[in-house]
């Protein structure tokens, strides 16, 4: 039996969500579309021919809407992920799960109040094939015991409204996330390092930042957030071990050979660089709620990724090392 999606925000990401529902997701079809937005919801019902609701609750208690796939604003996400988690019906958020610990704390607390979990977290890097290679030389022990890991997150221009705090809430989250699932151990303490501003980055927004964090076992773990490059959305990942190296490679594009030069494109944005990823995560997802498996990233791992953001913008203020604030990780997460 095929599940009923319903999708909040049909903005970049969500119309996306959407289509991949409608035209290329097996298991599940796309039950009912929100966005506060009606331009842009008129524009994804005309293109898809699905369902409108006038309010996100009203999706929500929809009957033929069985889950949920929130692609609204981060500061959006809690009150919708609590109001679907009360219906009982599954989450598939997209990060960051909240903006601050306080709220995700709001999420783990309903979802270890009624015993099972319901909410996915949005990071799809855990799909993208390249990642998957590098944890798999990890988890095989093919480069020894990892020692330090690099991370670069370039993206061509930030929209105008992105904040420095930003960088660390919707941006460097994908980082912290990749770093504690490669790593299978949480980040405990974070270093703002100070870097030089670009000049083409308008005040106040501080471009790039780049942060270290250390793993409980005392893994060294650089990240470089550049959200205004100007060249290209660009994702490296280097994991150093005792006996090798993993290392993210640019997926398999062309090169053209041409007047002395040998020109290699790479990926303008996250929707091309991480295509694949995208359609694999929903896939997965959908294949669980129909197996009645809980898989993927969890509201602990997404309430992690936050408590480390937060701690660098707290690092920011003081300078030096700041040690990470994590709550005891209930059962529901072991
Ligand atoms: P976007 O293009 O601005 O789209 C968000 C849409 O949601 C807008 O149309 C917005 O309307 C609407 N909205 C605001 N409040 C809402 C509500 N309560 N209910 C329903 N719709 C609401 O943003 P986006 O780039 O798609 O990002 C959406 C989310 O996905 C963010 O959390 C972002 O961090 C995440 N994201 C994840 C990835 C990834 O790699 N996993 C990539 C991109 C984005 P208004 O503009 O009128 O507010």
């Amino acid at each position: 039996m095929s599940i009923g999606v319903g999708v909040l925000g049909t903005g970049s990401i969500g119309a996306d969500h959407a289509r991949r529902l409608s035209r290329r997701v097996s298991g599940a079809h796309l039950a009912a579309v929100f966005d506060v937005d009606p331009h842009r919801l008129s524009a994804v019902r005309e293109e898809l021919g699905v369902a409108g609701h006038d309010r996100a609750e009203d999706l929500i208690e929809d009957p033929a809407v069985e889950a949920v796939v929130i692609a609204s604003p981060g500061s959006t996400h809690t009150d919708l992920v609590l109001a679907c988690t009360e219906m009982g019906k599954p989450v598939l958020c997209e990060k960051p799960l909240a903006p601050t610990t306080k709220e995700c704390l709001q999420i783990l607390e309903a979802e270890v109040g009624r015993g099972s979990r319901l909410v996915r977290v949005g990071f799809m890097r855990r799909y993208d094939r390249g990642y998957v290679q590098v944890k798999r030389a990890i988890d095989e022990g093919n480069i020894g015991v990892p020692l330090v890991l690099h991370c670069i997150h370039r993206n061509l221009t930030a929209p105008s409204f992105f904040t420095s705090d930003m960088t660390m809430t919707d941006a460097a989250v994908h980082e912290f996330d990749v770093a504690r699932w490669l790593l299978r151990e949480e980040l405990v303490q974070v270093a703002q390092v100070p870097v030089k501003r670009s000049p083409l980055v308008p005040e106040p927004l501080r471009d790039p930042q780049v942060v270290l964090c250390k793993s409980e076992s005392g893994v060294l773990v650089e990240v470089e957030l550049f959200v205004s490059s100007q060249y290209g959305y660009d994702v490296r990942c280097e994991v150093v071990g005792s006996t090798g190296l993993a290392s993210l490679e640019t997926p398999t594009t062309s090169a053209v050979v041409h007047r002395g030069l040998r020109i290699q494109g790479i990926a303008p944005d996250w929707q091309t660089r991480f295509a694949l990823a995208y359609l694999d995560e929903l896939q997965d997802w959908v294949d669980g709620l129909r197996s009645g498996h809980t898989t993927g990233p969890t509201a602990w791992d997404g309430y992690a990724a936050t408590a480390v953001a937060e701690a660098c913008m707290r690092s920011d203020d003081k300078g030096g090392w700041t040690a990470v604030s994590l709550v005891d990780r209930p059962k529901l997460y072991w």
